[in-house]
């Protein structure tokens, strides 16, 4: 069994009927931003497995304790309701090691990042985007977070403070598919890209060439935005192979 680490949690956001951010004190666990922890509660009698855990993604950047977790709850999930009910000074546990290479040190060198994200997919977004790394890598970075509904996006205060602290570096770009959003564009990512949207709004290019795009959330975006990506000439970025995509898939 793996040996885990219990945490406390320290605080909770509740910011719709399913979205949460829980924020949990574990100072053991250390990680590099944008990898995943692995969050765990004792499972319900005669489980198979002592603990039922899941990867979630680290939201606050290494740097800023305590550690936070975006999440979406899943009515029928085994454990997404139950960290959603959690409360401060409740034990959760989680791996003493964080995980993933969806990271700044493992995307190749661009004069733009796109970080492109669905719900709860911003979370890794959120901790690269508040360390130095992007920064010094890239000349500009876009983030786009796409959501069904404006309550939906979520982390505005957040997401303000990279742009004072970055202005003319940086640029958000919200887009809400089931309601019309002020300031945010409407439909979803792929016909954004496809349709030339986002590159209008941001006045940055998405080409292999300028940019380097990391997507995370949704599954389905994520194919069909690196099918788009693919099409203009840009290709998945490995060690070995150097590219212009790189993903992580919550499911
Ligand atoms: C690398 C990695 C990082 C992840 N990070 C996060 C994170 O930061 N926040 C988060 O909410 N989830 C994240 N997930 C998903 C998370 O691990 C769980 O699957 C999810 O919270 C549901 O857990 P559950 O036990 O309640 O239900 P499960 O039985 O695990 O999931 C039920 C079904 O819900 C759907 N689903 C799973 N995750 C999501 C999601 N995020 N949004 C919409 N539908 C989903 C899938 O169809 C899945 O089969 C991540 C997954 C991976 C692989």
């Amino acid at each position: 069994m793996a040996a885990w680490v219990e945490g406390r949690v320290a605080g909770k956001r509740q910011w719709t009927n399913a979205l949460y951010s829980l924020q949990v004190s574990a100072p053991e666990v250390t990680f590099t931003a944008g990898q995943f922890a692995r969050l765990a509660l004792p499972a319900p009698p005669g489980a198979k497995e002592p603990m039922i855990g899941r990867p979630y993604s680290f939201v606050n950047p290494p740097h800023i304790a305590p550690h936070e977790f975006y999440f979406i709850v899943l009515a029928d999930g085994p454990l997404s309701p139950r960290l959603a009910a959690l409360d401060s000074g409740d034990p959760v546990w989680l791996l003493p090691r964080a995980n993933g290479f969806f990271s700044i040190s493992e995307v190749a060198e661009a004069e733009s990042l796109w970080c492109i994200s669905t719900g709860t997919g911003i979370g890794p977004f959120l901790s690269m985007l508040r360390t130095e790394e992007p920064w010094e890598k890239f000349g500009r970075v876009v983030l786009v977070h796409s959501v069904r509904y404006a309550v939906e996006l979520t982390y505005r205060d957040e997401i303000a403070g990279i742009g004072r602290a970055h202005s003319g570096a940086f640029a958000y770009v919200p887009i809400v598919s089931r309601e019309p959003t002020p300031d945010a564009l409407a439909g979803r990512i792929p016909a954004a890209i496809e349709d030339g949207r986002l590159e209008a709004r941001t006045g940055i290019s998405l080409t292999p060439e300028n940019a380097h795009a990391m997507l995370c959330g949704n599954p389905a975006m994520v194919e069909d935005v690196q099918k788009m990506l693919n099409a203009r000439g840009m290709r998945r970025h490995r060690r070995k192979e150097p590219g212009h995509i790189t993903l992580e898939t919550y499911w």
